[in-house]
């Protein structure tokens, strides 16, 4: 009988602990859908080109920007990544030359 009883009790156990395993996956292939939902939706978006609430189309390539971190103006190369290497931050938006800010398509990457 008290075999019984520890044999249930590691059986619980097991139950509990696989129950978590399993649910910490699904929780982890969920994030790893949405991240990558978001990644498939920026592609498609800049595909698009990227456009302000106006309906801009904002040059993304070879265009001058400024880090609304440090303040540095750069040219082209990555819009999102400032190229001073005492700053090198991600660019949060970019600003349409109407004055309207956008927001990065990556942001969610360094959130
Ligand atoms: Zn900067
Ligand atoms: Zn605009």
């Amino acid at each position: 009988m008290h075999l019984f009883f520890g044999l249930l009790s590691i059986a619980i156990r097991v139950v509990i602990v696989a129950g978590a395993g399993a649910l910490a996956i699904a929780r982890g292939l969920f994030t790893g859908l949405v991240l990558t939902g978001q990644v498939v939706q920026a592609r498609r978006r800049l595909a698009n080109g990227l456009h302000c609430p106006r309906g801009h189309l904002v040059e993304t390539e070879s265009a001058t920007y400024s880090c609304s971190a440090c303040g540095y103006t750069y040219e082209g190369g990555s819009q999102w990544l400032c190229p001073n290497p005492e700053c090198g931050a991600t660019t949060p938006y970019v600003n349409c030359w109407c004055g309207l800010s956008v927001s990065s398509p990556y942001r969610f990457l360094h959130r």
